[in-house]
């Protein structure tokens, strides 16, 4: 896999997308079903602000159950951490563009 499937929004990188605009980008599947809104997008960055902000409650939530010292974890608890701050990363973009609530 090239960094040419890195998806331009969650920034994942996934072996199967969609391709668009010119300079070509990138989507992963999952964004790729929020084209149309991804288009209109002039500040990425906003919603990018708003998906950290949704990450920190994740992680936060992990962190309550599994606690903060990462040295203490076992492989798979950390591995578990990266996943559940990856995906809802991924989920928390794409949910703040599904909803169309410009965070600016
Ligand atoms: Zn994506």
């Amino acid at each position: 896999m090239t960094d040419d499937h890195v998806c331009h929004v969650c920034g994942v990188a996934r072996d199967c997308g969609l391709g668009f605009d010119k300079p070509l980008r990138w989507l992963c599947v999952d964004c790729s079903m929020l084209i149309d809104d991804i288009r209109k997008i002039k500040r990425m960055d906003a919603y990018e602000h708003r998906a950290l902000d949704k990450v920190d409650d994740i992680a936060g939530d992990f962190a309550a159950e599994h606690g903060t010292d990462m040295a203490a974890m076992d492989d798979l608890t950390r591995r578990m951490l990266w996943k559940t701050v990856v995906q809802g990363y991924g989920n928390a973009l794409r949910g703040a563009i599904r909803s169309n609530d410009a965070p600016f």
